[in-house]
Parts: structure tokens; C-alpha cells; sequence
């Protein structure tokens, strides 16, 4: 049997671009190499409130908390609050949003293979290993949603360099905690990126960090907690995982072969959040298949469709470099200005988890913040 579209990976991504392409009215085939849709989990589950209603997520389903704002904190302790006085994401139980989209998936009809890893693809013939047993498949389009660590990149050798591939860690631990704000915490135990905590509830949090280089994040996690002298107990949930953290790939297609979610390097290169942007990069997924079935338009259309998204990344890519050229002393005093420049009420008023380019431009207008919009504009 030739299935029309073959999705690898049922992470919430691949599992949204199937719905999608379901809904579109495609045969639609997920690929997953687990047992179980969901497991093992490897994120902290912030999403932006916008970005969740804007794709219909099913967060009812599994918001266990909502923040309204962040702080930030700099190396020698300074704090900037981002705050706005509603609820502007929400902390979702990331196995439950991957099994309510696998369901709806399954209500549109997908068929999911489960226990099922690719191996190869060779044009329209997939070579997988289904509970053990070598197997082929046919699919005249092959979607690559198996994430950071992509094995279809590698099939299609397309290569990423191990430095936009950081390593992370998080553990779910017992404390006191502010529910309403997510904490950003920068300093040189998280070089190239920083350590968060993100409230479950006043007495939960997930605590993670993630760094570049060859340090350990394990025990850069221990680093920042004995820093930030943070009073933690029953400290359970322990994972890890790559968040990919570059510009977005320029070669995201291959014959018959597309690549989305973080496989793609969608994701937030200044957060390393990519459930949003993985997800709306499947709608650009979407369009362009469904063109090519129906009309015959071509698959490179693809990074065309995808050109709004890809300015966004390509910006939080550009705020990322410049925040990696800063050491700790330059971090401190990049705080105290913005503090002077009162840019938390900037933020506050303008500030977008997902969208830098709702804002970037204000900075213009803005003349106290002038002189960082210029060393933005230059970097
Ligand atoms: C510690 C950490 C914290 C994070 N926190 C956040 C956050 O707060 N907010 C946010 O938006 N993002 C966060 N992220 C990023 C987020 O988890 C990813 O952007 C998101 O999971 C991408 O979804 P995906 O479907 O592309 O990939 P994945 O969720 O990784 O799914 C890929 C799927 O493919 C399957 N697979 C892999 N290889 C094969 C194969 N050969 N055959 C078959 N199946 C295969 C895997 O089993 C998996 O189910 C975090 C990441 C990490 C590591």
C-alpha cells in the first residue's frame, strides 16, 4: 500500500502537522519510535498564552499553571520583572498536550504506528523497524518530525554543528516559588544560554538550565541552584535533553523529504522554546503539501511559506548572538541600563514571547533605548 504522507516522530509537532494535513483531507501515516506518545518527557512546557489560542492547542486539557510575566535576574543579582496583568502563558504537562493531540489525530483518522523507528529512506521507500522486525513502507511524501536529534538529517546528511545543538537539564523539585513568573537566570554557569525555573505551583517548579560548550549540564544545574541559593527539596523528574538553538535550516527539504519542528531548527533561538514555532511551521507545511497534491506547485515552496515564520527565528537568533558576545560584567551593566532606561515597563507594554518583530521596531521610537536598538541593528 502507498500511503500519501508519512510523518516521523509523534512529538507534538509532528503530531500537529499530521492533524493538519488530516483536516486538509491527506492519508496520513505517523511514524513513532516509543511505545507510548509522550515519553519520555524532555521540556519545561511554557507556552505563550497568543501563540496556544492562535493553533487551537488543547491546553484546557493540561495547563496545570498560567504565569503573567518573567524575571530575569543578572549575574550580580539585579532583576528585571516583566509583568503584564493577565495571564500571558501557560505551564503545560507536556505528556498530556502530546497524547490529547495524538487523540485528536487519531480522531481525524491518522494511522499511528507505534514501536516503529525509521531507519532509512530511499525516494518513496521507507525502511523501518516495527516492534523488532525489519519492515518497508511506501509514502510519497516523508514529513521529519523526529526532533533535536534528527536521524532523518543525518539520512539526508544534512548537517547542524554540535554548537546549535546545546545540551539541558531539569529536574521538578519542592520549594517556595512566585506562581505567577517564570525566572531567567544568566551568569557564567550557563554560558551561550541561562537557567530557568518555571512554576508548576507556589510549591513546585521545574528548574533547568541549558549551556554550550562541553560543560556538563547536570552539573551546571548543581552550579546555579548552589548560586541562586535556592531552598529546594524532593527534587524528582530529572531529564535531559538538546534544545537546538541557531539560525532556522536553510535546507529544510530534500526530494520528497521535509523537515519541521525542531529536526528544523525551528525553534526560539533566544528562549530555545519550539512548540510554537514548530507548530506554525506546520501550517506553512501544510499549505505547501497541499498545493503540491492538488496543484502540482512545487515542495521548495516550502521556505517561501515558511518566510514570516523564519524572519521571527532569524531575529531571535540575531538578539541571541548578541546576548553571547556579553560577558558577565557587560550582562550586569546591560541591567543597569535597561533599569534606568525603565525598559521593564517597555517590555511590559511591548514585549512578545514569540514574535521580536511586534517589538524590535518600538525600540526605534523609544529614545531611551536607543542605544541598545543600535548595537542590535549592528550585531
Ligand atoms: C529541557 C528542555 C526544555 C524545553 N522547554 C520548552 C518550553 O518550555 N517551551 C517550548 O516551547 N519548548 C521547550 N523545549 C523545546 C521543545 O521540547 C521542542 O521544541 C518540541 O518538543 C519540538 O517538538 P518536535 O515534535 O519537533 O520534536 P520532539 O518533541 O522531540 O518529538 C520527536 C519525536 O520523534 C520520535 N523519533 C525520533 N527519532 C525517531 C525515529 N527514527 N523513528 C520514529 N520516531 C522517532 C521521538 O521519539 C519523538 O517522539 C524544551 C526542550 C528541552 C530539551
Amino acid at each position: 500500500m502507498v500511503h500519501a504522507i508519512a510523518v516521523i516522530g509523534a512529538g507534538a509537532v509532528g503530531l500537529h502537522s499530521a492533524i493538519e494535513l488530516l483536516k486538509s483531507g491527506w492519508d496520513v501515516t505517523v511514524i513513532e519510535e516509543h511505545g507510548e506518545v509522550g515519553r519520555p518527557v524532555q521540556c519545561a512546557g511554557l507556552v505563550s498564552r497568543t501563540g496556544a489560542e492562535m493553533l487551537h492547542l488543547p491546553t484546557e486539557e493540561c495547563t496545570v499553571n498560567e504565569v503573567r510575566g518573567a524575571k530575569l535576574f543578572a549575574p550580580d543579582g539585579q532583576i528585571l520583572k516583566i509583568e503584564k496583568n493577565k495571564s500571558v502563558a501557560y505551564v503545560l504537562d507536556r505528556a498530556k498536550l502530546d497524547k490529547a493531540l495524538y487523540a485528536e489525530a487519531k480522531k481525524h483518522n491518522a494511522k499511528i504506528m507505534l514501536n516503529t523507528s525509521l531507519i532509512d529512506i530511499r525516494n518513496e521507500m521507507l525502511f523501518i523497524k516495527h516492534e523488532n522486525r525489519g519492515e518497508m513502507l511506501k509514502a510519497k511524501i516523508v514529513i521529519g518530525a523526529d526532533g533535536a536529534n534528527s536521524n532523518i538529517r543525518k539520512i539526508l546528511g544534512i548537517n547542524v554543528a554540535a554548537e546549535n545543538l546545546l545540551h539541558a537539564y531539569q529536574v521538578t523539585a519542592k520549594g517556595s516559588f512566585d506562581k505567577d513568573f517564570v525566572e531567567l537566570h544568566f551568569g557564567n554557569f550557563a554560558p551561550g544560554f541561562f537557567a530557568w525555573v518555571v512554576p508548576e505551583s507556589s510549591e513546585t517548579a521545574r528548574i533547568g538550565i541549558a549551556c554550550s560548550g562541553n560543560k556538563n549540564p547536570n552539573e551546571a544545574l548543581q552550579e546555579f541552584m548552589g548560586k541562586a541559593n535556592l531552598q529546594i527539596s524532593d527534587v524528582h523528574s530529572r531529564l535531559a535533553g538538546i534544545v537546538p538553538v541557531g539560525p532556522p535550516l536553510k535546507e529544510n527539504l530534500k526530494g520528497n523529504v521535509l523537515l519541521v519542528g525542531d529536526c528544523a531548527l525551528q525553534t526560539k533561538a533566544t528562549t530555545g522554546g519550539g512548540i510554537i514555532t514548530g507548530c506554525i511551521a506546520s501550517l506553512a507545511l501544510n499549505k505547501t503539501i497541499s498545493e503540491h497534491l492538488k496543484n502540482n506547485a512545487p515542495l521548495s515552496n516550502y521556505s517561501s511559506n515558511l518566510g514570516a515564520l523564519n524572519k521571527e527565528l532569524a531575529m531571535h537568533w540575531k538578539l541571541r548572538n548578541y546576548f553571547n558576545s556579553l560577558n558577565e560584567n557587560d550582562i550586569n551593566a546591560l541591567f543597569a541600563k535597561l533599569r534606568k532606561a525603565r525598559a521593564e515597563d517597555f517590555l511590559s507594554l511591548h514585549g512578545d514571547m514569540d514574535m521580536p518583530s511586534k517589538f524590535l521596531p518600538k525600540l526605534l521610537r523609544t529614545p531611551s533605548l536607543w542605544g541598545l536598538a543600535l548595537k542590535l541593528a549592528i550585531k
